[in-house]
């Protein structure tokens, strides 16, 4: 073979590949990453110390897009099993054009049927690639403003009244906490709470309340306790009975464990007044995106959440939350080894979100 034969078959090769799909140094890492958690960590849930999440790295032409997902139990998804569908996807994902994040995405959606804390790990280091690439910080790519940013809450989870009050005193720089409760321990819970502090509060019952008599009284009786809404109330399933609370109650109601992703939002009319979007629910930042702007369209109001997560995934969340009404961005500072910095919280708790480029992302 002479130099023009070689030139030619390369030129082959080259033309065979899509643009920009593959370069010298594309690569992808898939890994679990272990992040510890500052105290016990008690929803009506689970219990935990410690939540393993899915860790994903992209690297393209020179540049490194990091991405996040943490598994939800809720969900039967765990990171070992969201590893292992990825593993399987290893040579569309690294192979695709990233430009074409979207077309990648929706095949990636239709290859895996579940596992979406997986599937957004993807998307957000597609996305923090793609912010690098052009120099912009993701929340200029979708024309916001990040002064516009939400306050985040505060999550206080459940405990005995004595540690509660602890961690609400431990709580003073943010403004706005969102308390943990569905227990037959709420009225102790909130009286802990009110012991120590005046600030609105926020209410997530995560489907705790079985019975929707029982569900009325205790969202009546949180009314008088200086709280803004009350979140999934009861079971995702039970939406009759939430239609028939929502009529009669004095709080607003927001949708969690009931809305998953985009298409559930339809259902939830007359049974809810708000969605709470988070990216490991839905299947990563271009999912949440549509699931807010249709939550908008049809007049609900909107939050971003998150699960426990490092600042990666929080950081990707908060670059949409100039776009929502409330923001429950708190799941990095819960964890005591944060592999990142991102966004931060000022002191009226307020999210700061990096200028820098994509996510914004530093090594912490
Ligand atoms: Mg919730």
């Amino acid at each position: 073979m002479n130099r023009r034969d070689l030139l030619r078959a390369a030129a082959v090769a080259t033309a065979a590949v899509p643009a920009g799909a593959v370069t010298s140094d594309t690569r992808l890492d898939l890994d679990a990453v272990r992040l510890y958690l500052r105290h016990k960590w008690t929803t009506v849930m689970s219990s935990s110390e410690y939540r393993d999440v899915i860790s994903v790295a992209y690297t393209h032409d020179g540049l490194t897009g990091r991405g996040e997902g943490a598994p939800i139990v809720r969900y039967k998804e765990d990171a070992w099993s969201g590893l292992l569908a990825l593993e399987k996807e290893r040579a569309l994902i690294t192979f695709s054009d990233p430009w074409e994040f979207e077309k990648l995405m929706a095949q990636l959606f239709r290859e895996i049927p579940e596992a979406y804390a997986a599937k957004s790990a993807v998307d957000i280091a597609l996305m923090d690639w793609i912010g690098q690439k052009l120099g912009i910080p993701l929340y200029r790519y979708f024309g916001l403003n990040p002064k516009a940013t939400p306050v985040t809450t505060f999550s206080i989870g459940i405990d005995d009244p004595a540690k509660t009050r602890d961690k609400v005193r431990e709580a003073a720089p943010y403004p706005v906490l969102k308390i943990k409760v569905g227990l037959d321990s709420d009225e102790a819970t909130i009286a802990a709470v009110r012991s120590v502090t005046r600030k609105p509060l926020r209410v997530d019952a995560n489907e705790g309340w079985t019975d929707k008599e029982v569900a009325l009284r205790r969202i009546q009786w949180l009314a008088t306790q200086g709280v803004e809404f009350v979140e999934q109330p009861m079971p995702a399933d039970r939406l009759d009975d939430m239609r028939w609370i929502h009529e009669r109650s004095p709080l607003p109601l927001i949708a969690d464990e009931a809305v998953r992703h985009p298409s559930d939002i339809p259902k939830l009319l007359g049974a809810f007044d708000g969605v709470n979007v988070k990216l490991d629910k839905c299947g990563g930042i271009m999912e949440a995106y549509r699931e807010i702007q249709i939550a908008k369209a049809m007049g609900l109001k909107t939050m971003l959440g998150c699960m426990i997560s490092s600042s990666c995934t929080v950081t990707a969340a908060a670059h949409l939350s100039p776009l929502v009404d409330y923001a429950d961005l708190d799941g990095n500072l819960l964890v005591a080894n944060d592999p990142w910095r991102g966004v931060t919280v000022d002191k009226y708790g307020k999210l700061i979100l990096p200028d820098r480029p994509g996510l914004g992302l530093l090594r912490s």
